[in-house]
């Protein structure tokens, strides 16, 4: 018997970074995992690579009927889900005098309406003692230059760790935010050109009381802990960042 064994568990952007990471040490503790992500071909290569606990169901989490289409699987393959890491979130760096309104709409639907949706259609499945986990950013506390949207995004995300906190409690669901520093997932190089990325990660090192990356397993296992063992915690954010916002 693994340590979650028996336990449901739903990881939107699962397929790669951190999400894949959480899913990897839930799949080894005998979890029932599935990812979900908008690219078949990830899903398809991380299920294999997770091993058979592990299930995936496309979807785009800014997609609000993609969401329902994803509840009403769950409901007939798994029925009731134990923890819900709300994970799936894009990270581009775009400067403030020349950010558009599409650019700006993208971000917000994918991390904001994405994840808040994602809440509401899946709250049906929780059990009670269910544990829900954002996943947001030290990005949200701090003012990194041509991270404004982003940061905004995040913070909006924080503040819904708040409030649905209390509107699952009497349902007996706790909600919790990790924060994460800079994680090596590749996310920058998906956002921006090669030196950008280089440039960007060079600064996170500097900046960083601990002068390195953290590994998407450190963050994993935190939001492990929050979603099944920090059962007196509810409305937090964990901050995994090397002490860069703490320090
Ligand atoms: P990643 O790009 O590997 O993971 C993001 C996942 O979200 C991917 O699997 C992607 O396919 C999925 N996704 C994106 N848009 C989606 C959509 N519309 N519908 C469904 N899935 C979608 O990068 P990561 O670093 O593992 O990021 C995971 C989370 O961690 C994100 O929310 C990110 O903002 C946050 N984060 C990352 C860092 C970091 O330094 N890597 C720091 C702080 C916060």
């Amino acid at each position: 018997m693994g340590t979650y064994s028996g336990k449901n568990v739903v990881i939107t952007g699962g397929g790669s970074g951190i999400g894949f990471a959480i899913a990897q040490l839930l799949v080894d503790g005998g979890a029932t995992v599935v990812i979900t992500g908008r690219s078949p071909t990830t899903l398809d290569a991380a299920v294999d690579q997770l091993g058979p606990g592990a299930h995936a169901i496309r979807g785009d989490v800014s997609s609000v009927s993609d969401l329902e289409v994803l509840a009403g699987r769950l409901k007939r393959d798994i029925g009731t889900v134990d923890a819900l890491f709300v994970n799936a979130g894009i990270a581009p760096t775009t400067l403030f005098e020349s950010t558009t309104e599409q650019a700006y709409d993208h971000v917000f639907d994918i991390n904001v309406k994405g994840a808040f949706f994602t809440v509401q259609k899946l709250a049906p499945l929780l059990v009670d003692g269910a544990g829900v986990v954002l996943t947001t950013s030290v990005a949200n506390v701090m003012g990194l230059p041509g991270t404004s949207v982003y940061a905004a995004s995040k913070a909006a995300l924080r503040s819904l760790a708040r409030t649905l906190s209390r509107e699952l409690l009497p349902r007996g669901v706790r909600v919790n935010a990790i924060s994460p520093g800079p994680v090596d997932t590749g996310i920058l190089e998906s956002m921006m050109n090669h030196e950008e990325a280089a440039q960007f990660k060079a600064e996170r090192v500097a900046e960083n009381p601990m002068r390195r990356f953290a590994t998407p397993e450190e963050v994993a296992v935190a939001a492990a802990f929050l979603a099944f063992d920090a059962t007196y915690s509810t409305g937090t954010e964990f901050a995994v960042d090397g002490g860069v916002t703490q320090l």
